[in-house]
Formats: C-alpha cells, sequence, structure tokens
C-alpha cells in the first residue's frame, strides 16, 4: 500500500456535514469550546485552545498594530529564532544547532502549551488502562535505508524495525486488527447505509469490495462506477515535475476520476469527497489531482513494512526531536519506550544559557528586520504571552508556523511573497478521539473498520497499539480502545476559499456538547442495534479542533500556472533578508516528512546568511 492508499484506503467518502452559515468570528465560550482534554503531558493542550485561537484572530484584526509603548524587552539575544514548535519548527532548531555549530544559539516561540503542533498526543484512563490517540498527525512511514530521512531517524532515535504491538488475548478468534487508525478494507470492514439510503434501520454490508458491493442499497450506475474506482491501479508520475506530474496539477482530482475511471460527478461527490482528500482536507473537486500522488512520487518509502504508527501518532517524532535538541527535557535515554512514556520536564525546555530553548504559550506577532532587510544585522520578534507583549532578537529568523500565520506576522514582505502566500489555502479539520470501555458490539458482528456516508464523520479502524507506550500489551473485544473520528469539512461546488470559510465557520461555532451529542447520535444509529450504548460504553471524548489543518492544493499549486512557479517555488528559494520559511505546507503534502525536510532546507538558508555566504 502507497501512502495514498492508506488515506483514501477505500476512496469513498460522504456528503458534508449539515452548513449553519456561521462566521468564524463567532468565538465560543470556553467552557463551550474544550470540553474534557485528558490526562498526562497533554491535558489541557487538545487542538488549537480558545487561548491560541484568541489571540491568533488578535493578530488578524491588526490589534497589535502599532505596537504599544509598554512593550517588554527582554534583552534576549538569539542566532536563530524559529516561530512556531511543530515537527517543522523543532527539526528546524535541530538542523540549526547542527549546522550552525553548539556555541549558536536558537530559541523556538510555539503558542500552545506543549510543543509538537498537529504532532501532539491525547491519553485517558478507562478502567486502569492507559489509551493514548494522536491529535492529528498519524502514521509514520518507513524510510528507504540509504535516504536522508533513513539518517535522520536514526540520529534521533527512532527505529522502525523495533515497533512492536500488542497481541490478541482471550481464547476467540482474532479479529485482524491493523497498526494505523487508517481504513484497509477486507474480511472485517463494514459499509454502513441509514436513512440517507432509504435504510431506516440501517444495513450493514461487511467486506464490501469482497462483495462487489453485492446488498448495497445503491443504483447499478453507482455500483459500477464505484467498483472502477477501487480498481483502479496507482499509476504514479516518474518524475516530480514530469509531463505526467505537471498535466495532473493541471486539474481537479474529480476531474481525473471523471477521466481514468469513468466515474460522474454525482458519484464522486455522494461517495469519494472528502476522503479523496484526506491527506489534504478537501473534497476532490477543490484539489489538484497531483495531490493524491505527489507524496508517494517525491517520498516513496518501504511499502513492504506497511506504515507504522507511535501510540500517539507523530507526537513520538515531536518527542524524539525534542530529546535530541535538549536532552534533558526527556530524562533517560533516546529509546523509543523512554521517550513515549517519561513525563516531560516543562522547566527544561526554557532554561538560560542552554544552546537551544522552546518557549511555550507565546504567540509570534511580529517579525521585523532591524532597518533594511538587505542590510539588518538582526530581526525583532515581538511575542504575545499571558497578556503581555515581549521583545526579543535574533540574528536570524525561520517562520515554520505556517502560512496562515507567517503571511500576516512578517513586515515588509516583498510582493511576490505575499502573493504566494495569497494561494496557500488551509482546511479545518476536527479529530475527535472516542475512549470506549470495550468493542464487543464491533467484534459481534466481525468489524474493526468501518465507513459511513451520512451524519458526522466518515470512517474510523480500531488498532493494535505498539506496546512501548504505556499501554496494555494485549487486546481483545472486552479492552478500552481509543478510536479516532477525522471530520473533514467540503462543500463539493463551491470554491475553495469559501469551502475553507464555511468549513471553518461552523468548526468554531460548535460547542463541544452539540458535536458529542452528534457523535453519540453518530455512533448509536450505527451500533445500537449490535448492543452499543453510548451511557455505558462511551467512556471519554476528546475533540481536537484544528482551524488551519491541512493545506489543500489547488490545481497549479506544485507548477503553477501560466508560464509562472507555483507559489511555494519563492518562499522556498528566496529567503527574504534573515528570515527563511519552513513548515510542511511549503510542500503541499501534508506529511511530517516534508516538515522535517523544509526545516534542513530553511535552516542551511538562514546559516548561509550568518555565515555570510547568501542573504536573500
Ligand atoms: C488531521 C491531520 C492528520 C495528519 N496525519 C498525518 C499522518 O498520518 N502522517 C504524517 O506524516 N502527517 C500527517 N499530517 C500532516 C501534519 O501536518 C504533519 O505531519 C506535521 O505534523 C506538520 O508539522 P509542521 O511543523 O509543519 O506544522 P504544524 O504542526 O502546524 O506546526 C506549526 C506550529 O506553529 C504554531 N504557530 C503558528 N503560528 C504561530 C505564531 N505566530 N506564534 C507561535 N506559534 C505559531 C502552530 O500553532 C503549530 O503548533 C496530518 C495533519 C492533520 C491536520
Amino acid at each position: 500500500m502507497t501512502r495514498r492508499d492508506y488515506l483514501n484506503s477505500a476512496l469513498l467518502g460522504s456528503g458534508s456535514l449539515l452548513l449553519t452559515g456561521v462566521s468564524p468570528r463567532d468565538l465560543l465560550a470556553r467552557e463551550d469550546w474544550d470540553g474534557y482534554s485528558g490526562v498526562g503531558d497533554y491535558a489541557g493542550s487538545n487542538g488549537n485552545t480558545i487561548e491560541v485561537l484568541t489571540d491568533g484572530n488578535k493578530i488578524r484584526d491588526h490589534v497589535f498594530e502599532p505596537l504599544p509603548d509598554n512593550l517588554i524587552d527582554t534583552g534576549e539575544e538569539y542566532d536563530c529564532a524559529v516561530i512556531g514548535g511543530g515537527i517543522s519548527g523543532l527539526a528546524a532548531a535541530l538542523f540549526f544547532g547542527r549546522q550552525a555549530g553548539p556555541r549558536r544559539t536558537c530559541l523556538v516561540l510555539e503558542n500552545h502549551g506543549v510543543f509538537g503542533g498537529e504532532g501532539r498526543r491525547n491519553e485517558f484512563v478507562v478502567d486502569g488502562q492507559r489509551l493514548i490517540a494522536h491529535q492529528g498527525s498519524a502514521m509514520f512511514f518507513p524510510p528507504l535505508d540509504g535516504t536522508f530521512l533513513a539518517s535522520f531517524y536514526e540520529s534521533i532515535g527512532i527505529d522502525y524495525r523495533q515497533f512492536q504491538y500488542q497481541s490478541w488475548a482471550g481464547h476467540e478468534p482474532e479479529v485482524p486488527l491493523g497498526r494505523t487508525s487508517y481504513t484497509r478494507g477486507g474480511a472485517n470492514f463494514g459499509f454502513f447505509f441509514g436513512a440517507k439510503f432509504g435504510q431506516g434501520k440501517g444495513l450493514w454490508l461487511i467486506d464490501p469490495w469482497g462483495k462487489k458491493l453485492e446488498g448495497a442499497p445503491i443504483t447499478d450506475s453507482a455500483r459500477r462506477e464505484l467498483l472502477a474506482v477501487h480498481a483502479s491501479k496507482t499509476v504514479l508520475p516518474k518524475r516530480h515535475g514530469d509531463a505526467l506530474s505537471r498535466q495532473l496539477d493541471s486539474i481537479t482530482l474529480e476531474q481525473h476520476l471523471m477521466d481514468t475511471c469513468g466515474v460522474s460527478r454525482e458519484t464522486i461527490r455522494t461517495f469519494v469527497s472528502p476522503l479523496a482528500g484526506g491527506g489534504s482536507g478537501l473534497g476532490a473537486d477543490a484539489l489538484s489531482a497531483y495531490a493524491e500522488y505527489a507524496a508517494d512520487v517525491l517520498l516513496p518509502w518501504k511499502y513492504d513494512v506497511g506504515a507504522q504508527m507511535f501510540p500517539g501518532g507523530n507526537a513520538g517524532v515531536a518527542r524524539h526531536i525534542t530529546k535530541a535538541l535538549i536532552p534533558d527535557s526527556i530524562p533517560g535515554d533516546a529509546t523509543l519506550k523512554n521517550v513515549c512514556r517519561s513525563r516531560l520536564q516543562m522547566a527544561a525546555l526554557d532554561r538560560a544559557g542552554q544552546p537551544a530553548r522552546v518557549r511555550l504559550r507565546a504567540t509570534v506577532v511580529q517579525v521585523e528586520h532591524e532597518g533594511k532587510p538587505e542590510a539588518a544585522g538582526a530581526v525583532r520578534i515581538v511575542y504575545f504571552q499571558n497578556g503581555k507583549l515581549y521583545r526579543v532578537k535574533a540574528r536570524s529568523a525561520i517562520m515554520a508556523g505556517g502560512s496562515w500565520t507567517t503571511k500576516h506576522i512578517v513586515k515588509g514582505l516583498p510582493q511576490a511573497h505575499r502573493d504566494a502566500y495569497a494561494q496557500f489555502h488551509r482546511a479545518p479539520c476536527l479529530m475527535a478521539n472516542v475512549a470506549l470501555r470495550n468493542w464487543r458490539f464491533l467484534y459481534k458482528q466481525g468489524i474493526c473498520e468501518c465507513q459511513w456516508f451520512e451524519g458526522i464523520g466518515n470512517s474510523f479502524a480500531l488498532r493494535k497499539m505498539a506496546t512501548f507506550g504505556d499501554v496494555s500489551p494485549a487486546v481483545s473485544p472486552d479492552s478500552p480502545v481509543a478510536t479516532t473520528l477525522k471530520i473533514l469539512f467540503s462543500t463539493p461546488g463551491l470554491s475553495m476559499e469559501e469551502q475553507v470559510s464555511r468549513g471553518r465557520g461552523e468548526l468554531l461555532a460548535t460547542p463541544f456538547r452539540e458535536y458529542e451529542r452528534r457523535i453519540r447520535g453518530q455512533l448509536g444509529m450505527m451500533f445500537s442495534a449490535a448492543g452499543f450504548d453510548a451511557r455505558r460504553d462511551m467512556a471519554g471524548l476528546i475533540l481536537n479542533r484544528w482551524g488551519h489543518a491541512y493545506l489543500s492544493p489547488q490545481p497549479g499549486f506544485f507548477f503553477g500556472k501560466g508560464g509562472k512557479p507555483g507559489p511555494a517555488e519563492i518562499l522556498r528559494q528566496q529567503p527574504f533578508g534573515r528570515i527563511a520559511f519552513a513548515n510542511s505546507d511549503l510542500a503541499g503534502i501534508m506529511d511530517h516528512r516534508t516538515s522535517i525536510l523544509e526545516a534542513q532546507r530553511a535552516a542551511g538558508q538562514v546559516v548561509s546568511v550568518l555565515d555570510g555566504v547568501g542573504r536573500g
């Protein structure tokens, strides 16, 4: 299976959620926003918190312009400031230290209460057992031998060969659980059809592909078309930038599926969107067709080994990078078990005197050269923390926070860079982690993965957990499990801007209790006949709201239009004075590997500036 196969595993999805037409400016009260946030290092840090969102909106609303006089100058001066403490920002700091040498200093400024960005995790304790789930970034792709990524992972203590997973417990026949939370299809995979398909009581079709959709309450033509999409073979472009990749980038994914599989627009919009954008947030009608293939063209991996997953998804990668950056932020050796289980030492992250520091709950509101960018010797960075504004100085800066804040906070950004960022669209996503006391109701039906086409969410898959987490070594239908509902917001037919803004409006204005009600109702509708009782079986729910989850590349994002390069190229190739640009969104591929690779490039660029070799 390629990365594409995982993300679109069944290549089917449901229509959009109900539109509320609310404005993203209608922010919820804290108690309506947060809900329960779990235990452990990430308690209180689920998705975008209301504080982060409120401070972010102040940037958008120009509240900090002009800067007030009571700004506090910390007097600190660093060789590099990294804005954003996700995987890209953390990696940028690590690469900076490795390339610039141990005497040079670096400060990472991150607006959430824990580092990791979309690579964070949730933890529950249910009936005495710890359950761990990802907040966003999930899958880890074993690298090909001899690649840069292979050596990078090795350097931070990640060896995919050491991943061991829970064994099957009990005497009943085993249901083969996967290692990730993405569906794979197969004999224990089920489709649910409800009222939308005239099935008031609900109808389960188990192993739909094996049964060639026989028994599905859909038209013959929809059946034929879906089987054609499912059977279609991935033909990867040979090279990023070859004629096929460029042709794919010139059309939407919807057009591509219509052309190659003979499937109708209606079938795509009823079944395929938005899961076709599982790795890019929006539906097939909005995305560049190349978005489906780019990751596997650029970053092939050990498909035969299969995707792996840390217990909390790529929070594991963020923790390993942080351990390498500030060794005593996670005590003990850099083993998988230790880095996953040890509690974070928050006080170690930001201590005076150490070469790298990570400062949390700090929203950067302005980044400006001291004087003319081409001649300036430093950059001033202003951040907002606990209601106060602070200023630090750095000889260089790496913007790793993502397009949606970078474009607002870098002062004097040249027009070409601004035009480029105007072409970045980030779609929202809600990741709902549901803790179940047991999953006997699924086992009874022979299901461990499923997909549906109405209501909230689209799919989930139970997984066996990697045992280096603080989790039970075995799993059975009576074990507590955490499962993840990824809730995407697409409204096929609208422009990308409209889809993004409507989706975000709904995400930001829907109270926790309303989402809880819908999720309980959805699970009840699908599983109550098999014995599921939300009151008894649902032990917890954590919502991770991501207002700007996915860069959703439109046609032309990768290779440009009308002879002009793609928007990311200028940002990658032309640092602005002492400021370079990172974050996975520059690649157009939402993948932690691109976070790392963009960070490596950006760190090299600022080190060249500091060494007097290059200046943008
Ligand atoms: C739902 C979801 C599922 C995903 N699944 C996978 C997967 O399975 N595998 C995979 O490899 N990738 C996956 N990804 C892609 C994911 O984006 C990357 O893996 C990676 O986590 C991105 O890291 P980043 O550092 O580039 O960006 P981010 O994680 O977005 O980090 C940027 C950080 O900077 C902070 N920031 C922004 N502006 C400011 C500011 N002004 N001041 C201070 N801080 C700021 C942000 O809040 C954030 O914490 C997924 C993404 C999502 C949303």
